[in-house]
């Protein structure tokens, strides 16, 4: 009944999202720990007042666009506000590629491109990235995918690309399209939306889910030439953003400040817990977004994320042939960090005395079986999450 390609597909599966009332140390899908703008609820409260829901909100949320447009100095006629930076992704997927045609990006990255890719049906030229995780450039210009995407920071590496290599990658590429995805370019030293008035073939995603702490609100904004805003707005939703998104995304941009102290905060966060992981024997590479990532090569760590869960805490596991020993980890609170690290040390802690032998995996082999618990984790019995196989 439906097409091919879609009973084929396997779906995009977002981390877990606890019930109402349900108590976890959420640090799992990268939401900011700190509340938003303290204006969004007037916000919230005029967009409701009134006429304000039974009609239709703006179509091109013109507001929102403005607020965007004075802050980050681009004009409005290079933005597209979306219901989250996911649907201005499906958006620019859906208006650039047909079926065979090819679509790059680094590996590991954020795996909603690959599901977006699969409705298209395009083929997809993975780059992976090297030991570093530092980003393949020759590779991908070496590609010349019609459609590349660099997601900058790098989800889940936390890894970025700097100015001279995108310019390079814009440059080597032209006149394709090089999509940069800076979900979490807010905690970084600096973005890379300056390009966009320079380079025509550049797209930059932002959204306000993650520094405005407004993940809830599902607002995203993409900022391209204008030649190529005119594309997109054909694939767009009439009204993809409800009025109350529009009030919200306007009062939190105008309070950006707000949003600022908080980057500033987790980022002081994100240094200590990278000190601390890295303490406790776990290669952490440098993040500039608002997770790290802690990897023990060669090591399965679904265990670890099974026990944090048992625990009552939410990390991102991947389980993939990349990722199989590692954890994505959201910065939270610094009391959330402090639970967590006491927690990870009586998990994990064991594992750093596991036989060496078991962490020569080669990087491109399937996924190992779980290795075996060593003599001290056998005989630690009372850690259950930790002995029992994945
Ligand atoms: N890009 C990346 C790299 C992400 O991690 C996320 C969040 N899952 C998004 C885009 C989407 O963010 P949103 O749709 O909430 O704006």
């Amino acid at each position: 009944m439906f097409r091919a390609a879609i009973e084929k597909m396997q779906p995009y599966v977002p981390g877990e999202q606890p019930r109402p009332g349900q108590r976890l140390i959420k640090l799992n899908t990268n939401e900011n720990p700190y509340p938003p703008s303290p204006r969004i609820r007037r916000a919230i409260a005029r967009a409701v007042a009134g006429d304000g829901l039974r009609l239709y909100p703006r179509p091109m949320a013109d507001e929102f666009v403005a607020a965007a447009a004075k802050l980050y100095r681009v004009p409005s006629r290079m933005i597209v506000a979306g219901n989250g930076s996911d649907e201005l992704l499906a958006m620019l997927f859906r208006a650039v590629l047909d079926p065979g045609d090819t679509v790059s990006y680094p590996v590991p990255t954020y795996p909603l491109y690959d599901t977006l890719a699969a409705i298209q049906e395009a083929r997809v030229i993975r780059a992976e990235m090297d030991r570093d995780f530092g980003f393949p450039v020759e590779k991908l210009i070496d590609a010349a995918a019609k459609l590349t995407i660099i997601c900058s920071p790098n989800s889940p590496t936390g890894t970025e690309v700097s100015r001279r290599e995108l310019i390079r990658l814009l440059d080597g590429l032209s006149p394709r399209l090089v999509a940069v995805d800076e979900a979490y370019a807010d905690f970084a030293r600096r973005g890379l939306l300056g390009l966009v008035r320079s380079h025509r073939n550049l797209i930059v995603l932002r959204t306000l889910s993650k520094s405005f702490s407004l993940a809830g609100m599902r607002l995203g904004l993409c900022f391209a030439h204008e030649s190529a805003i005119r594309q997109l707005l054909k694939v767009k939703d009439s009204y993809n953003l409800s009025r109350v998104a529009q009030a919200v995304g306007c009062a939190a941009l105008e309070d950006a400040r707000w949003a600022q102290r908080n980057a500033e905060r987790i980022r002081r966060t994100r240094i200590e817990v990278t000190a601390q992981l890295r303490a406790m024997g776990f290669e952490v590479p440098p993040s500039a977004a608002n997770f790290v990532l802690a990897r023990m090569a060669g090591i399965d760590l679904s265990t670890v994320a099974a026990g944090l869960r048992k625990r009552g805490i939410l990390v991102r596991y991947f389980g993939t042939a990349l990722l199989y020993d590692s954890l994505r980890i959201s910065i939270g609170l610094p009391a959330e960090m402090t639970i967590l690290i006491r927690e990870l040390k009586d998990l994990a802690a064991p594992l750093t005395l596991m036989s060496p032998g078991w962490r020569i995996v080669k990087e491109d082999s399937p996924r190992p079986r779980p290795p075996r618990p060593s003599q001290s984790a056998r005989l630690n019995r009372k850690r259950p999450a930790l002995a029992a196989p994945a």
